[in-house]
C-alpha cells in the first residue's frame, strides 16, 4: 500500500472517529448514498457508517475530500409516493408556478424575489391598470 493510501487507511476509526478507507478500498457492503439509490435503496435511518477519504487535486479546490458510506445491510427500499402524496406534490408545484397577479400558470416556478410571473414583473404599474 502506498504511503498516501496508508494515510487514509483506518478501518477501526481510531484516527478519524469512524472507519475510514482510501479511495476504492472500502468494503463491498459499504456504499455511498448515490450507490444505494442506483440499487433502489435508501440509508433507512442509519447514520454514516464509514467514509472514503482522498486527496483532491481538482483545480481550485485542493484538499481532502470525503464520501460518506452506508451499510447496505441496514438499507431499506426506496419509498414510493402514494397517489395522495403525488397529487399534493403536483398541487404544490402548480401553486408555485401560478402568478397571483394574472392568475396564469407561468410554466415555471415564480422567482421568489418578484412574487409574480416575469411578464407581470416587467409591466409598469400604470400600464397594468390599462390592460
Ligand atoms: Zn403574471
Amino acid at each position: 500500500m502506498s504511503r498516501i493510501r496508508a494515510r487514509f487507511w483506518d478501518p477501526a476509526g481510531k484516527r478519524y472517529g469512524i472507519p475510514t478507507y482510501p479511495w476504492r478500498m472500502g468494503p463491498a457492503h459499504l456504499l455511498t448514498r448515490r450507490q444505494l439509490t442506483a440499487r433502489g435503496l435508501r440509508p433507512g435511518g442509519q447514520g454514516v457508517q464509514a467514509q472514503i477519504l482522498w486527496a483532491s487535486r481538482r483545480h481550485g479546490a485542493p484538499g481532502v475530500r470525503a464520501a460518506y458510506l452506508y451499510d447496505v445491510r441496514f438499507a431499506l427500499p426506496k419509498r414510493t409516493a402514494t397517489p395522495a402524496q403525488r397529487e399534493a406534490l403536483a398541487k404544490a408545484n402548480a401553486a408555485r408556478r401560478t402568478c397571483p397577479d394574472c392568475r396564469r400558470d407561468a410554466g415555471y416556478v415564480l422567482p421568489r424575489h418578484l412574487g409574480t410571473c416575469l411578464d407581470c414583473a416587467q409591466t409598469p404599474t400604470d400600464l397594468k391598470e390599462v390592460a
